[in-house]
């Protein structure tokens, strides 16, 4: 069975973006793929996190892909820095990769701002980590948001090298053709990219100073209703189909949001709602909210309240995942002519 590798750094609470992007989407994947679900703690601290909360967080998105479906027995859950394989690949991988691709990376603009200079090392190899992480595992399916396309594009990029500059001794080896795969990003559907309720250019983010313009995860009804009910949007009714939206940033927002949560296309919810104002629409976006985060949240709350089993949890698939990473890592060691 082909494999898949996510994760989602803890960093900050949860929110619909991630909900969406990610979360969601990989329960359904269990029944067709080996499934590797990762908190990557190692990603967190390319900025500073107070080690507290890191600790809160780790164990708030692991107890969140449970919430939402994901079966702690068919997945392997675990955070990142228990698989100290994870350091080792993406050491090897700085070697890889060229300085001239990191730099290309817009997250790292955006994140870095106009103060490069004073940004950890580790947020400006962040993309390497990533590769590491995904071809540890060989994996080559990667459930993310739009946002980590271009991450995954340098994923690809490292596979190709390494295979390319290690070609004869992979083949000696006995590998016939490359080592690693060419993995694929899994990123289909409405709300891959959920914007910021206030500004409909900006995507939704953990790290963002809060206000109203994000749905997180923990929050409850009431703080849900208010937020969609506050949401920036133009003044025009729906339009009846998708076609309609373009250029309305903030009413395909919230359009795609109604769809993602309901397991409906965009055409269809129109269908439903072309004509109407936003007094309709809105309460009923409230509502679907409402309806499918509540349930998920108890179930996070429940779940991290019992640290020993979260902990038995994540001990239990970091020894899964490291079964999987030891023989390939050990591979990818006598490839680059390191000696045990
Ligand atoms: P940070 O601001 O710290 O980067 P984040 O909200 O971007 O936090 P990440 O941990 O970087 O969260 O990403 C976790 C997963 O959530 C990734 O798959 C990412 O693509 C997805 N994701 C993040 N934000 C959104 C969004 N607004 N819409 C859809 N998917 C998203
Ligand atoms: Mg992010």
């Amino acid at each position: 069975t082909p494999r898949v590798f996510s994760g989602i750094k803890p960093s900050g609470d949860l929110h619909l973006g991630n909900y969406l992007g990610a979360i969601r989407r990989f329960v359904p994947l269990q029944d067709t793929h080996e499934t590797i679900y990762c908190v990557v703690d190692m990603h967190a601290i390319t900025v500073w996190q107070e080690p507290e909360d890191l600790k809160r967080w780790t164990y708030e998105i692991a107890a969140a892909y449970i919430a939402a479906g994901v079966d702690p027995k068919r997945s392997i859950i675990f955070n990142q820095s228990q698989v100290m394989e994870h350091a080792e690949l993406s050491w090897i991988f700085n070697c890889v990769a060229r300085m001239g691709w990191m730099a290309r990376m817009t997250q790292f603009k955006d994140k870095a701002g106009e103060n490069s200079e004073n940004v950890s090392l580790g947020l400006f190899a962040y993309p390497s980590l990533m590769a590491a992480d995904i071809l540890l595992y060989k994996a080559t399916g990667v459930p993310v948001g739009e946002d980590q396309k271009q991450h995954l594009e340098l994923t690809r990029d490292i596979a190709k090298k390494f295979n390319h500059d290690f070609k004869k001794q992979i083949k000696a080896l006995g590998h016939k053709g490359d080592f690693f795969p060419i993995t694929e990003t899994l990123a289909t559907g409405p709300a891959m990219r959920v914007k910021s309720l206030k500004d409909g250019s900006k995507k939704m983010s953990k790290s963002d100073a809060s206000d109203l313009s994000t749905i997180y995860m923990m929050d409850d009804a009431d703080l849900i209703a208010k937020k969609i009910k506050r949401a920036t949007t133009d003044a025009d009714a729906l339009p009846s189909e998708a076609a309609g939206l373009a250029g309305r940033l903030e009413a395909e927002n919230l359009v795609g949001i109604y769809a993602a949560l309901s397991n409906r296309s965009v055409d269809d919810v129109l269908g439903e709602f072309g004509g109407q104002g936003w007094g309709k629409f809105k309460p009923a976006l409230g509502d679907l909210a409402v309806a499918v985060l509540s349930p998920i949240a108890e179930e996070m709350k429940r779940l991290v309240a019992d640290r020993g089993e979260m902990d038995a949890i994540l001990r239990g698939g970091a020894e899964r995942a490291r079964a999987i990473a030891q023989p390939i890592m050990a591979d990818i060691r006598n490839i680059v002519g390191f000696i045990r």
